[in-house]
């Protein structure tokens, strides 16, 4: 396989022009939940009724309590609340891509390329979907060539991770030792951050910079999601990662999460990645406490990274851009399978 020379049709397209075709839903509720850095609407859409529920304390007392009652979205509802993330980092545009086939899907009962899915159809109308398709939208509009499969591996890392002042690349995760990224001379903000050089994934959690980041945080005390997928892009295999500082019951619900996955890619013939491992805290330097742990800690959520792979010349597998689509549907498929399940389960345990 040769390098991608453009994009597909079903590809998603500027950003104006997703939220109009957002906005024109028949069957989604849409909202605006804040305004970027750059000043672009960030915005939610939801499928199914809210169900209210009503904690009798925040988290983190609830955990202390050791009293099932104190967490009531996990049995009194009658549907479980998911979260979908995606475009956290504005150079990865593949979750959008499942995530825009899962909105047609839910609209008119065929994907993005005129197929039928029975089986997540009908998972989906079990629950109450929440979406968040770009919670970056800065850097979603900075990423103007829509896929890394267009690029060289070096245009790639220039794109998504910049450039510093002096010129030079860095080489990701040392990308990360300088942020907010800065901005000037010969460097370019990559489209990892929003206009201000905040990469969201690594804000600052109890005081956050980014009001793209305040705004998710608001949106899952609101909801209190059962489950949360963040989607994200990688250049090795296709697979779910546990979130760090999480119990043993979460890493549960990450490898039922990746073995269903797993299964599904094999039957469908697309190459995937590893199962996740618990192997903290024996790593030396340690894990971040990132957006992922953050929505756990904050209310409970499983919170689950799924990283999609980019399927490029220069990544493990090639992979064409109808395979990257259906890696995301069955991504959800997977996690909206594992979440039920899981829920039923608690209903049937603590009601
Ligand atoms: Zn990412």
């Amino acid at each position: 396989m040769t390098r991608a020379k453009e994009l597909p049709p079903q590809w998603p397209g500027a950003y104006e022009d997703l939220i109009k075709e957002w906005q024109g839903l028949e069957r989604a509720q849409v909202r605006q939940l804040t305004l970027s850095a750059g000043g672009r609407p960030v915005f939610a859409l939801h499928y199914g009724e809210k169900e209210m529920v009503s904690p009798s304390a925040n988290f983190n007392a609830a955990v202390a309590s050791k009293q099932a009652s104190a967490f009531p979205y996990r049995y009194k509802r009658q549907r479980p609340s998911v979260l979908l993330l995606a475009v956290i980092h504005g150079g990865e545009h593949e979750g959008l891509f499942g995530l825009q086939s899962l909105m047609k899907l839910l609209e008119t009962n065929t994907d993005l390329y005129g197929r039928e899915w029975p089986e997540l159809v009908e998972l989906a109308q079990r629950c109450r979907l929440s979406l968040v398709p770009v919670v970056n939208p800065d850097g979603y509009v900075r990423f103007t060539p829509g896929s890394g499969k267009l690029l060289s591996e070096t245009e790639n890392a220039r794109f998504v991770t910049g450039s510093f002042p002096d010129g030079s690349i860095p080489i990701w995760p040392t990308n990360k030792a300088v942020h907010p990224f800065p901005k000037g001379g010969k460097g370019f903000l990559g489209a990892y951050y929003n206009d201000n050089g905040i990469n969201i994934q690594h804000d600052e959690f109890f005081r956050p910079m980014a009001d793209e980041t305040k705004a998710i945080l608001d949106l899952v005390y609101d909801e209190w999601p059962n489950a949360t997928m963040h989607f994200h892009t990688c250049p090795h295999g296709s697979c779910f990662f546990d979130a760090d500082y999480t119990p043993i019951e979460h890493f549960n619900f990450a490898s039922e999460t990746a073995q269903a996955f797993s299964q599904r890619m094999q039957a469908r013939g697309i190459p995937d990645g590893p199962l996740p491992e618990r192997n903290y805290p024996s790593e030396a330097a340690g894990k971040p406490f990132n957006l992922i742990s953050a929505v756990y800690h904050a209310t409970g959520s499983y919170s689950l990274l799924f990283e999609t792979e980019l399927g490029s010349d220069f990544c493990q597998h090639e992979l064409s851009f109808e395979e990257i689509h259906d890696t995301q549907l069955i991504a959800v498929s997977a996690f909206l399978k594992t979440t039920l399940e899981n829920f039923e389960e608690r209903k049937r345990a603590e009601a």
